[in-house]
């Protein structure tokens, strides 16, 4: 923030811009708009299917059909993204569902971008909906219990990302929080043609209670243990930025902090932060969920 001073009362009346409503409306400094919203959809196969979601109401899973209605309203009410989170019908151990090219958000992304071409389809990246034990990533049993394998995921995720860009998604977002995707997912979106497919990061996702309504949605919550290998501690602020900055650094065109309202600190303090070698944070759209 600049500093300048401001001339003392009575000389300066801070009410006088906020007399009426459009002088209010003229002088605001954070507009809402339409435009710089996503409505998060879910998907699962079927026929004019509308299951509704408990945890949220007025939240429902969608069949294909109901989806494009479903888009179709947002549109006309101004809102022009949506991202998509897909319910398979079978789920397994490698998350196939995620990376099929039959896929429920493959088929329902080639289906939204042909009724409504318009609307920006945004995918979400991960494995939890597809796997068996609702982990974002490869589970190995271990003497010491159960650990989730960055590596290998990094694969899935690529492939899964490829699959959706190559169903039509405009961008795809990674929720994952594995070590390293956003640079996985570059590289093969850029292998098999996609360059101009934007990545949308979950950069600095933080374990929370918060995420309990959205699994029941998109029936992701995990079966054993919890996510705190992977998303972030509740504490940590210096990490979050070392997070964002790696993300920036391998490739996101956007990133995200999650969950966003009890978060606001970490929002504001990426907003200023120059980063290393690529320029200016500021530059890069930031968004909450
Ligand atoms: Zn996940």
């Amino acid at each position: 923030m600049g500093s300048y001073s401001v001339a003392p009362f009575p000389i300066h009346r801070p009410r006088r811009l906020r007399q009426t409503p459009a002088l209010r409306r003229l002088v605001r400094e954070t507009q809402l708009h339409p435009d710089q919203l996503v409505l998060p959809l879910f998907c699962r196969s079927g026929r004019k299917l509308r299951a509704a979601v408990n945890s949220m109401p007025g939240v429902f899973q969608l069949s294909p059909d109901e989806l494009v209605r479903e888009a179709a309203a947002a549109v006309k009410a101004g809102v022009r993204a949506v991202l998509l989170f897909g319910i398979p019908d079978k789920k397994d151990a490698k998350a196939s569902g995620a990376y099929a090219r039959n896929g429920i958000v493959q088929q329902a992304t080639r289906l939204l971008k042909h009724e409504l071409p318009e609307l920006l389809v945004i995918t979400d990246v991960c494995l939890c909906e597809y796997m068996e034990h609702g982990h974002c990533g490869i589970v190995h049993q271990g003497k010491t219990g159960a650990h989730i394998l960055n590596d290998p995921t990094l694969k899935l995720l690529a492939q899964t990302a490829a699959s959706h860009a190559e169903a039509g998604a405009d961008i795809v977002a990674p929720s994952d929080m594995m070590d390293g995707r956003v640079r996985a997912i570059r590289e093969q979106l850029d292998q098999q043609g996609f360059t101009e497919t934007p990545i949308m990061a979950y950069a600095a996702k933080f374990a929370s209670a918060y995420y309990g309504p959205f699994r029941e949605a998109a029936e992701s919550a995990p079966r054993f243990g919890d996510r705190r290998s992977y998303q972030m501690d509740a504490a940590n602020a210096q990490e979050a930025m070392r997070e964002v900055a790696s993300d920036l650094q391998e490739g996101a065109d956007i990133i995200m902090v999650k969950p966003a309202l009890a978060y606001l600190d970490i929002l504001s303090r990426q907003s200023r932060v120059p980063l290393p070698n690529s320029g200016v944070l500021r530059q890069r759209r930031i968004l909450d969920d």
